[in-house]
């Protein structure tokens, strides 16, 4: 069977979970993004780890939401884009509202069901993607004026936190709605930032929404986060080819010494992007050796010429720390040209997942 597993230590998790609350001293809220499978990492494990912890879990649509449920998830859910109705008082779930219409199908829905539903409002301010974009305070006062529904929350999301300027500019966007909505006695808690905006300290408001954080991957290193995933297999085979010889779809890589070519079982079909081709590294014995060749569907070839004593079924670490050689999301995104994002959320998704808690395999 093929060997392709992700390893997630929970114990880092819940460090770098604490690490974002001691950044924050407990102030702000937190509101723990598990989208996406917790970004490759995989939502069930990764909710039951930290609940206890977190004021809110998030996911992006409804079906998340269900599976978290069905586990056996208890805690507070935000769903940031879905417009799902009925669902959302089935599995009592808060949803996120960016429209009057949507507001006005969940308020009917309450009133026919005799409950109160929290709900968070969406703004723009300035990402361009979902939220309530004209007359903002006045639409807010009319969905506080639906029947049947709380709002425990009013959130908009930073586009552009390299840049000061702007990041200022949605800010003080957010905090003109909330003045405004203050003014009519609407108090509820109001949010913009993710992982990287949690450095501007006027963005904190009264909750945080870290992602990629939590997994361990930070814009700066002001919170010290670790990486809690590492992707490993085993190579499938080991040919010594003489110089010359080409190599993979195109030829893109010819053998420039009589070589140790290795093949691992993984290729883009597993998030390893195609983009590696002859750019990757991958740790074999405490050595890094180099991705040759274009990566194909399944397989990817590497050159092991100078990693003494290599043979087949020796672990091959695609990403993560060993022997003191790291390979990490970064890396691989700059490789890729891509962000550590779509890194996770790629290589997670398809490999075996695995957890640690103190050092053991738990699951
Ligand atoms: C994905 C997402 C987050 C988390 O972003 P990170 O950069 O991973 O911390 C927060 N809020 C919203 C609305 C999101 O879509």
């Amino acid at each position: 069977m093929r060997f392709l597993e992700a390893e997630i230590d929970l114990d880092i998790l819940s460090e770098n979970l604490k690490r974002i609350k001691d950044f924050v001293k407990n102030k702000s809220k937190i509101i723990a993004v598990v989208k996406a499978d917790a970004y490759g990492h995989g939502a069930q494990k990764v909710s039951f780890e930290i609940q206890k912890d977190v004021d809110y879990l998030a996911v992006a649509f409804f079906e998340e939401a269900v599976i978290l449920r069905e586990a056996g998830i208890n805690s507070e859910i935000l769903v940031l884009f879905d417009r799902e109705v009925e669902g959302v008082f089935k599995y009592s779930l808060v949803p996120v509202v960016f429209s009057l219409d949507q507001a006005k199908a969940l308020s009917a829905q309450a009133v026919k069901r005799g409950k109160i539903l929290p709900i968070h409002i969406k703004v723009e301010t300035g990402m361009g993607r979902v939220g309530i974009y004209s007359n903002q305070s006045e639409t807010i006062k009319k969905i506080a004026n639906l029947p049947n529904l709380k709002i425990e929350g009013v959130m908009s999301h930073l586009s552009h936190t390299e840049d000061e300027a702007w990041t200022n500019e949605q800010i003080d966007r957010l905090k003109n709605i909330k003045e405004e909505l203050n003014r009519f006695g609407i108090n509820p808690i109001f949010h913009i930032s993710a992982s990287s905006g949690i450095y501007y300290p006027n963005a904190l408001f009264d909750a945080i929404r870290p992602g990629i954080m939590l997994y361990g991957y930070s814009s700066n290193n002001i919170v010290s986060v670790r990486p809690c995933m590492r992707v490993k297999t085993k190579i499938l085979d080991i040919r010594r080819l003489p110089k010359g010889f080409p190599i993979s779809y195109g030829r893109t890589f010819i053998t420039k010494r009589e070589s140790l070519i290795g093949v691992i079982p993984i290729g883009y079909a597993d998030g390893y992007f195609r983009a590696l081709s002859n750019k990757a590294y991958v740790i074999v014995r405490g050595k890094k050796a180099p991705v040759v060749g274009k990566v194909c569907m399944d397989l990817t070839m590497i050159d092991l010429t100078d990693i003494p004593e290599v043979k087949v079924d020796d672990e091959v670490i695609i990403l993560g720390s060993a022997d003191q050689q790291e390979i990490t999301a970064w890396d691989i995104a700059n490789w890729a040209e891509t962000i550590p994002y779509e890194v996770l959320t790629s290589l997670g998704g398809k490999a075996k997942k695995r957890y640690i808690k103190g050092g053991q395999y738990v699951s």
